[in-house]
């Protein structure tokens, strides 16, 4: 949203002058922001747009993710779209986690995994709470590796599952040190 060289940043709302690097409110870059792109509103936790999962997939992935937010309160939110174009997959899954406002504000712990499905690539979006102990590319390589071997023959929902499994064991082991 672009007025009098004045824009409203779709994250945070905070207005800011069009033409500086970034948004004084939550540091998304102003390019990104400018680019047209329409963010899709949250369906739970398991929001799959092009209908690839059966509903005991989405079943399987929503109680996954939920047993680990009753241990944990970190919320891990899963997303499957069709491609994120103009973005990069990264660029979308930052804007789509703040967006939603996935982990609470102030804590900020909480994970988005995004499958794109053009871009065949599984990116982690990993909360500014959660980036001491798993930094966001550690993330990103840890879903990838364990979505790469699916990714021939097109079975995501392993992909997904496993990627996601892989997330929540790593944070398992580290959690319990944090107070
Ligand atoms: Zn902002």
């Amino acid at each position: 949203m672009e007025e009098n060289g004045k824009m409203r940043c779709r994250l945070c709302g905070c207005e800011f002058d069009a033409d500086a690097h970034e948004c004084p409110g939550c540091h998304v870059e102003t390019e990104i922001l400018k680019r047209k792109v329409q963010l899709p509103p949250a369906r739970g936790a398991v929001s799959d747009y092009p209908g690839i999962l059966t509903e005991a997939q989405v079943g399987e992935l929503s109680s996954m993710v939920g047993a680990f937010f009753k241990q944990t309160d970190v919320p891990i939110v899963i997303a499957i779209v069709q491609n994120t174009e103009p973005l990069t997959p990264s660029e979308y899954a930052f804007l789509l986690y703040n967006h939603w406002g996935i982990g609470k504000a102030g804590v900020n712990r909480g994970v988005l995994i995004l499958l794109c499905l053009k871009e065949r690539h599984l990116e982690s979006e990993i909360g500014l709470g959660l980036e001491d102990i798993l930094p966001e590319e550690e993330g990103d390589a840890i879903v990838q590796n364990a979505f790469l071997p699916y990714f021939r023959d097109g079975n995501f929902f392993e992909g997904l599952r496993d990627g996601t499994k892989a997330i929540i064991t790593n944070l398992l082991e580290k959690l319990p040190t944090l107070s």
